[in-house]
């Protein structure tokens, strides 16, 4: 694959990798921690065809004329090991490590640098956790490695304590790495209107947006289910009939979308003054609906829906799920 492009508000913490590789003092394990969809496995990659660039640039940019930059983008070059859970929501499993375990390999057979990555490092089960421990407690000198997780706080102390962390924060609306970010946005997608609602339902996760731009007829899909939601507060759509139609919904999306309307009428029922939504285009549909709703109620059923996600890919009848929650959003009021 290609390295791919830098994203502007990774900047400071490129920097502050790159120049503690520059003086030699580059940590040999890092966690790089943080929120979902902004972008920490495209720094991993990025930072890894970087160190196994024979003749990186200044700033760090790999010079994709090498060997070392050549075998990266043929996806064939033997210091690099990336390790993932082989499906959404799979453990990545003890075999998986110990196939991989950098202890292993001898020496790095082309530049300076063994590279492991790991993605969704807190899918690792008990027993590949407990092999990878020993890899971090015996490293070998020209060993990296460089997980990523955006649910640190389900990794195993031992493991935490030995990875120094490189935390990675979503890009702040008000503030400069906010606004590269909306910039960033606006020119890959080319999609102007609608972005900053695409940044306010992923909690300002540019990737995410981008991937919700970009799906054909996605947003008109959130908003098509959001008026029916509405209704279906009002007890004017039936729940059963709807639980059929959301069947045909990408399962994630249709997780994080429910829990988002949830959030906000929670926080309008509540507060006098709102500054952030997940759903600011519907404010006014939402701001009403707030006014009416039961506020237990509505805090147990945000319960049960943020759970939505995991439940769908276990629960075989999807369908009776989707109407027990939403026969009791029919009871709101
Ligand atoms: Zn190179």
């Amino acid at each position: 694959m290609e390295s791919p492009a830098p994203l502007p508000w990774h900047r400071d913490n490129w920097r502050r990798l790159w120049s503690a590789r520059d003086s030699q003092r580059l940590p040999h394990a890092m966690l790089l921690r943080g929120p979902a969809g902004i972008g920490k496995r495209r720094f991993a990659e990025r930072l890894a065809a970087s160190l196994l660039c024979l003749a990186p640039g200044p700033g760090g940019e790999p010079c994709g004329e090498c060997r070392g930059c050549h075998l990266y983008r043929v996806d064939t070059h033997p210091d690099l090991i990336r390790l993932a859970p082989p499906e959404t929501g799979k453990p990545i499993t003890v075999d998986r490590i110990r196939d991989y375990c950098l202890g292993n390999v001898s020496k790095p057979q082309l530049g300076d640098f063994q590279v492991m990555l790991m993605f969704a490092a807190e899918q690792m089960n008990a027993a590949a956790a407990n092999a990878f421990l020993k890899t971090l407690e015996e490293p070998a000198s020209d060993a990296l490695l460089i997980l990523c997780s955006s649910r640190p706080e389900q990794l195993p102390a031992t493991i935490r304590s030995r990875c120094q962390a490189v935390v990675f924060a979503t890009p702040d609306g008000a503030s400069k790495a906010g606004e590269d970010a909306r910039a960033w946005l606006g020119e890959v997608s080319g999609e102007p209107e609608r972005l900053d609602t695409a940044l306010a339902i992923s909690a300002g996760a540019p990737l995410t947006a981008w991937t919700l731009l970009r799906e054909e007829g996605r947003l008109a899909e959130r908003d098509q289910a959001l008026r029916a939601y509405l209704k279906l507060l009002d007890r004017r759509v039936d729940p059963v009939a709807l639980a059929a139609d959301w069947l045909a919904l990408d399962a994630d999306w249709l997780s994080r979308w429910w829990s988002g309307w949830l959030l906000d009428l929670a926080t309008l029922g509540t507060a006098t003054w709102v500054t952030r939504l997940f759903n600011p285009d519907f404010r006014v549909d939402l701001q009403a609906m707030a006014q009416t709703l039961d506020l237990a109620r509505l805090h147990r059923l945000l319960h049960q829906v943020l759970k939505l996600r995991v439940e769908l890919q276990q629960q075989l009848n999807k369908q009776l799920l989707l109407e027990r929650l939403l026969i009791e959003s029919t009871n709101l009021k």
